[in-house]
């Protein structure tokens, strides 16, 4: 009889009582010696966990199985579980062995094809898959509880250091000697707002914070360096965020300075203009791959290119755009969607009207919403009993619990519109009406960092090709007031004009 053998231990420390890989094929040499077979191959697996089939000598061992010249009989295995540790995988490879009429031994085990024997086998496999999948729950658990109790299950961050404790199996972090003030300096010296990120790097470079490969560490290290609040003391991991055991290296008053200044630097990424002539640089994005699109100057033209392809990386293969062509487009649409001066004038009385008839009416509708909160708390309470005494049914007492909630959430609206100055609402209706008539006048007026900042109010969306913008979209109350002219807004009745002032009003 012909017979392989498969030999593997996993890398999981609680296998460690596994025999070795010599120790298994010893022990299989020696059966396959008492039951007279001659071992055709041996496929050894070092150091791979069976968690999958993935694995290089089981797939070589299983396409000689498939091979019908193969004349193997038997496939022998030290234990059961070396072979697959779900019972999935167990079964797959067990029909595959049947198919080809070779029988699965294990030396440890007693298996064969009687109805006891298959018993034996399967539990035996269970008991692997259990045995797998519990390790890695408790490994969760354990980590777990680690942070619940403000420890940090990973690596800390730089600037602290892993020590052991004296017994070995514990430790705790500690801050890093060298490292931990300079990190501290980082935060400092970044706090002051004279330092871009690729200043700070080269900064701390020369004081030797500097990267595996002994240069400035990247930038975006630096960035989620600033932001991570296990240095202010916080421990996040999933869906936890408690305050660690670790020691505090940046005081959070410190964090939270420099918080507001990489909010302040990052409001508009893409927006700082640190490329002259290209506003659209980091709004605008890729017709091809709705990547965000940058600006570079090749030789005297100035060309928009998507993000994503560069000397370096090459996920897009869209053209570049030059930017006198975005730019006429981008006048073009300007002017397009403008607001006829005398239009905004008669959206300005209808909007003065509006807001006068609301203040009139303003303490009227706050006590009608009173009486209307108080209407649907009565509403609520009668619909539970009726529900609770068996009265009406849980669909009916769900849908009708969706539609109080729909009315809540219509009350609270209306309350917090009422609450807003109608001075402030005034001015903020002139200053969108003055937007929306002189676009490109203003756009024209402007830097790059405050048109950038007028396209991402006025535009959701700006879309280039090679051949330049080939598409947008307005934010609202834009996109109503772009398809307003004069004589569409007279013949509109008041509903119209309601809804057009009401509009502006919600994005005030
Ligand atoms: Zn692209």
């Amino acid at each position: 009889m012909n017979c392989i053998v498969y030999a593997r231990v996993s890398t999981d420390k609680q296998a460690e009582k596994d025999l070795s890989i010599p120790a298994q094929l010893e022990a299989m040499r020696s059966y396959a010696r008492q039951h007279g077979w001659t071992i055709a191959r041996e496929f050894i697996e070092p150091g791979a966990s069976a968690k999958t089939t993935g694995r290089p000598a089981l797939q070589g061992l299983l396409s000689l199985v498939r091979d019908s010249k193969s004349k193997i009989d038997v496939l022998l295995v030290h234990k059961v579980d070396r072979l697959a540790r779900n019972v999935y995988d167990h079964a797959t490879i067990k029909v595959l062995l049947k198919q080809h009429d070779i029988r699965l031994a294990s030396v440890v085990e007693n298996l064969d094809d009687s109805v006891p024997g298959q018993l034996v086998e399967n539990i035996m496999a269970s008991i692997a898959q259990f045995y797998s999948a519990n390790l890695s729950e408790e490994t969760r658990k354990g980590m777990r509880q680690k942070v619940l109790k403000g420890g940090w299950p990973h690596r800390p961050p730089r600037g602290y250091v892993t020590v052991k404790d004296r017994g070995g199996h514990d430790s705790h972090i500690q801050v890093h000697p060298r490292e931990g003030p300079l990190v501290l300096r980082a935060f400092e010296l970044y706090s002051t707002g004279w330092y871009s990120m690729t200043a700070l790097t080269n900064r701390l470079a020369k004081d030797g914070l500097i990267s595996s490969s002994g240069g400035p560490i990247p930038k975006s290290h630096m960035y989620r360096m600033l932001t991570n609040r296990f240095y202010s003391g916080r421990v996040r991991w999933k869906d936890l965020d408690v305050q660690g055991l670790h020691p505090v290296l940046v005081p959070q008053a410190l964090f939270d300075r420099v918080r507001s200044v990489i909010q302040k630097r990052y409001r508009h990424p893409g927006a700082k203009a640190r490329v002259a002539g290209f506003p659209l640089r980091g709004f605008a994005i890729c017709a091809r791959c709705r990547g965000r699109m940058t600006g570079e100057w090749r030789k005297r033209w100035g060309y928009y290119r998507c993000s994503r392809q560069s000397y370096r990386r090459e996920l897009c293969d869209a053209r570049l755009c030059n930017v006198k062509r975005a730019h006429a487009d981008l006048e073009r649409i300007c002017q397009q969607v403008r607001l006829h001066r005398s239009t905004a004038a008669a959206i300005q009385r209808a909007a003065e009207l509006e807001i006068a008839r609301s203040a009139a009416s303003r303490t009227q509708r706050m006590s009608d919403i009173q009486t209307g909160r108080a209407a649907l708390v009565t509403a609520e309470m009668r619909l539970t009993d009726a529900f609770t005494d068996g009265d009406v049914s849980p669909e009916i007492y769900k849908s009708k619990t969706a539609d109080l909630r729909t009315k809540r959430i219509q009350l609270e609206e209306d309350s917090t519109r009422l609450s807003i100055d109608p001075a402030a609402v005034g001015a903020k209706v002139k200053e969108t009406l003055d937007v929306a008539t002189a676009l490109w006048d203003l756009y024209e007026a402007f830097d790059d960092a405050k048109r950038a900042e007028l396209l991402r109010s006025v535009f959701s969306s700006i879309v280039l090709g090679h051949e330049g913008i080939v598409g947008f979209s307005l934010k609202a109350p834009f996109d109503k007031l772009a398809s307003m002219d004069k004589d569409r807004l007279q013949q509109a009745g008041t509903n119209e004009k309601g809804e057009l002032v009401h509009a502006i009003l919600d994005a005030a």
